[in-house]
């Protein structure tokens, strides 16, 4: 039963990961943004891997504001809500509260029914650069990287990558840095985001989402970090519709 136990895990994360190898989409962090855009890409029937160097994907969203586990959505992005089964009621001002907990599971639990695959614990350190391209990640352990340790890589090929990293945006400024590029951005570089205000950030999450170098899209608290925009605080309706939009975005540019 032992060696059962054992080989059933192992014959099946490796088939996991062998299929994974090349995908049409490779999403870095399992924020809110990024698990909304694994889903609705999964949904038109894209390969999709998502990567995040949590245990738990999710980002922000679990422990909704200083661990008051209750988030609000916005009445725009409903609909989002609305699709991926969760449950709300409602807040003042057209705004909906909904526990944090049943939300951010509702989002994994769709995008990986809807045929995203999760890689918890994965830390993207690069990308690969194809002619002038983004063309893929490059992958490790998250505690690999946490201790520092001498490890080389792998690499997952994709025909698009999706930064969804949050504040940091860690692989845009990898890349920025490591090619000698301009980004799409007011200065061809990371800005890197401002203070806090609730409307113009959650406007310009979505405004910021984009494509921002050949094969690299940005969503969320990434997308106005890179392009200079507001923090929000814990309203999570622009992190939804951003997700929507990277994953609209892709679609259109990879066709069916
Ligand atoms: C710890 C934390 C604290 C936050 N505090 C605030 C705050 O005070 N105010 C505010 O407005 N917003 C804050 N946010 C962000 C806030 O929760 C957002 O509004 C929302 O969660 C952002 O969603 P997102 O999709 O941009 O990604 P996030 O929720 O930020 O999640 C990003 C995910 O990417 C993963 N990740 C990052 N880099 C890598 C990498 N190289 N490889 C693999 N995975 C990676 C992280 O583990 C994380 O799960 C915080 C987020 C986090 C994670």
């Amino acid at each position: 039963m032992e060696q059962i136990v054992s080989s059933g895990i192992i014959d099946s994360y490796f088939e996991k990961l062998k299929s994974n190898l090349s995908v049409d989409v490779a999403i870095v962090g399992g924020g809110p943004s990024g698990i909304v855009a694994a889903y609705f890409l999964a949904k038109a029937g894209k390969k999709v891997a998502l990567f995040d160097r949590k245990l738990a994907p999710g980002g922000g969203m679990w422990g909704g504001a200083m661990m008051f586990n209750d988030i609000v959505v916005q009445e725009e992005a409903m609909p989002i809500i609305k699709e991926l089964g969760v449950s709300y009621k409602e807040g003042a001002n057209g705004t909906y509260i909904m526990d944090s907990v049943h939300t951010t599971s509702a989002l994994i639990y769709q995008a990986t029914k809807a045929g995203a695959t999760i890689f918890n614990c994965y830390s993207v350190e690069d990308v690969v650069f194809h002619n002038d391209a983004v063309a893929g990640v490059v992958v490790n352990w998250a505690p690999v990287i946490r201790e520092g340790m001498h490890v080389d890589p792998l690499t997952i090929m994709a025909k698009a990558v999706l930064e969804g990293t949050g504040h940091d945006c860690e692989i845009a400024r990898v890349v920025a840095r490591k090619n000698d590029i301009q980004l799409n951005t007011p200065t061809g570089g990371v800005i890197g985001e401002r203070s806090l205000n609730v409307e113009l950030g959650e406007q310009t999450t979505v405004e910021n989402t984009k494509e921002i170098y050949p094969g690299l899209f940005v969503s969320g608290m990434a997308a106005n970090g890179v392009s200079g925009s507001f923090r929000m605080g814990p309203i999570f309706g622009g992190m939804l519709m951003s997700g929507k939009k990277a994953a609209e975005l892709i679609c259109e540019k990879l066709g069916n």
